[in-house]
């Protein structure tokens, strides 16, 4: 289970961090310790993913399973309509 979306690639001066459609998607690094930090934190940051807000409804970037409020459950801006709209529809379901 330790399947890499980020690969870092460069040349002997430069390196940076790519996605697995070879877009390049940090800054240049000028050493190769940084760049694989800085895909070490990409990787980490693809666990997270888009998801319906339990709350409001809203797609927001989740932070992981535990992470299901907009505001990083905080306290989210949903309206008692906005709850009213989510009736019938589970964001469990978008799993
Ligand atoms: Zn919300």
């Amino acid at each position: 289970m330790s399947s890499t979306e980020y690969d870092v690639k460069g040349n002997s001066c430069s390196f940076a961090v790519y996605n697995s459609d070879n877009v390049r998607v940090t800054q240049f690094y000028v050493s190769q310790e940084r760049a694989e930090a800085a895909k070490d934190r990409m990787n980490k940051k693809h666990s997270s993913q888009l998801r319906n807000c339990m709350c409001c409804g809203k797609e927001f970037l989740s932070e992981g399973i535990h992470n299901r409020l907009c505001n990083g459950g905080t306290g989210c801006g949903a309206t008692a309509a906005d709850k009213t709209m989510l009736m019938g529809h589970s964001p469990w379901d978008a799993m």
